[in-house]
């Protein structure tokens, strides 16, 4: 029941297009710049701040924030002289995400409270050695730096933790939303293609192109579509397989828990598992249709899959067929060309791209292209709808499994969703620039069966060796995180 449109200023934002967003825990590179923002903020307000932390730099931080010690929780929680207590810095986190930079500035060393050196405790900054002695007004850019980071931060929830905890949400919750990214496929052999340390990209060394993302540039493919179509072939989803993850999300469906499943990945595997398409938003598209550029008529895949194996370019029946139908007119274009010259297009990888070409306007039939996002295009419309309009008012857990959530838009999501919703992040890495409730890390097949053996839930997939032994272990100095491993089978 879900009619109304959405607002636009919110899924405009949604609709950015595919591309990389650099970690927000990157602090600005120019301290003055933050002195200065630091020194406005009570008199301009939320927007200095605003803009201040939303300054993204290629640098990767300052000096400063490079001689930075960390203080962890588990340090404060011990008690460290003039620092404030766990408790204090979880007040004083909490108060900011509820008032806002500007108020939570204001009430705080504006109000003479707290002094910024001990402020900055709160946000895990150990006062450098250097300041010692300085006025309190030196700790500022620091104060600045921490607060922006933790302000951009989806706080932890506290009281989720434990294996247990994981276990016991898993089991208890109703709607759950399930992120994913290529570390869900990764054990199929499907590579990352759009990561570029990939074996994919240095196939295309000798295309000439100086990003290989460029491969997923909408403008390159409409000024050549054969870049694209000479790699199509080795991300094309083959067999119908699918990974033990994959099975985990069929089992959630199976058992009423799945609310949405938001893919960052291409490969449609999910629907190998059996997963429902109406509970799958893939959030760059799929090789499951295909649009033509020229008049958008569209197909299933499986329809243009026979030609991008055989490393051909797919064209659009449905124009083909216009322009044979205009041939028949009088009035058809004289220049038409014959179904040779466009079989010698294809081979001639984009070289007789003549003036021209660009000059006439040449009758021949549209390229069909496989649904996936490029770079530069518009993300499908479902995905900020349903998130916005379905989604944000009912979800009760979400689990992210297998992406480092870099990449617009699902790198909004955390943040999007109600910050009481529990979040479980499940991957070999930890992120650092997003906060969890819980991290589960180690190969995310081995991490949900063990998730599901402790849920006492019969799992089975022929990748799970059946008396598989998993040994879980707490990473030293975090609460919440874990560490899996096979430990015996
Ligand atoms: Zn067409």
């Amino acid at each position: 029941m879900d009619l109304v449109p959405a607002p636009t200023g919110k899924s405009s934002s949604l609709k950015s297009p595919v591309v990389e967003v650099e970690a927000v825990d990157m602090a600005p590179a120019d301290t003055k710049e933050t002195i200065t923002t630091m020194e406005n903020t009570a008199a301009v307000g939320n927007e200095a701040m605003q803009s201040e932390y939303e300054t993204d730099s290629d640098d990767s931080g300052s000096d400063l924030e490079a001689e930075l010690e960390v203080l962890h929780d588990e340090e404060l929680r011990c008690g460290i002289p003039d620092a404030c207590s766990l408790d204090e810095a979880i007040a004083f986190r909490n108060r900011l995400h509820e008032v806002g930079k500007a108020v939570f500035v204001q009430e705080t060393i504006g109000a003479d409270t707290i002094t910024a050196k001990k402020l900055c405790t709160a946000f895990g900054i150990l006062p450098p050695d250097f300041l010692d002695g300085a006025p309190d007004s030196a700790y500022h850019p620091l104060l600045a730096i921490a607060i922006s980071r933790e302000f951009s931060r989806r706080p932890k929830l506290p009281q989720y933790n434990s294996i247990e905890d994981a276990v016991k949400l898993l089991k208890e919750s109703k709607k759950i939303i399930v992120i994913t990214g290529a570390g869900i496929s990764t054990s199929l052999g499907i590579p990352d293609f759009r990561s570029k340390d990939t074996g994919l990209y240095s196939k295309l060394e000798h295309l000439g192109l100086s990003d290989p993302q460029e491969v997923f540039d909408i403008s390159v493919f409409r000024e050549d579509p054969s870049i694209f179509f000479s790699i199509a072939k080795d991300i094309l989803p083959t067999e119908k397989k699918y990974s033990p993850t994959h099975g985990f999300i069929r089992l959630l469906q199976d058992k009423g828990k799945l609310l949405t499943n938001y893919t960052q990945n291409i490969d449609n595997i999910e629907a190998n598992a059996g997963v429902l398409p109406e509970n799958i938003v893939q959030c760059h598209g799929s090789f499951a249709t295909a649009s033509c550029v020229k008049c958008e008529h569209k197909v299933m895949g499986d329809e243009i899959f026979g030609d991008i194996r055989k490393g051909l370019i797919p064209e659009c029946s449905s124009c083909r067929k216009k322009l044979e139908d205009d041939s028949l007119k009088p009035q058809g274009m004289k220049r038409k060309r014959s179904t040779s010259a466009t079989q010698k297009r294809r081979k001639a990888d984009g070289e007789d791209s003549s003036d021209d070409d660009e000059d006439y306007e040449l009758p021949t039939p549209g390229v069909m292209k496989p649904d996936i996002t490029f770079f530069g295009e518009d993300l499908p419309d479902e995905f900020g709808r349903r998130l916005i309009h379905q989604d944000r008012d009912q979800v009760d857990l979400v689990i992210v499994i297998g992406t480092s959530l870099k990449v617009a838009p699902v790198a909004e999501v955390p943040g999007v969703l109600p910050r009481n919703v529990p979040q479980i992040y499940i991957s070999r890495t930890p992120v650092s620039h997003t906060s969890f409730d819980i991290d589960l890390l180690g190969d995310c097949d081995v991490v949900v069966s063990e998730l599901c053996r402790r849920a006492g839930w019969d799992f089975q997939h022929e990748m799970i060796p059946a008396g598989e032994k998993v040994e879980v272990s707490n990473v030293e100095g975090y609460e919440s995180r874990h560490m899996f491993k096979v430990v015996g089978a």
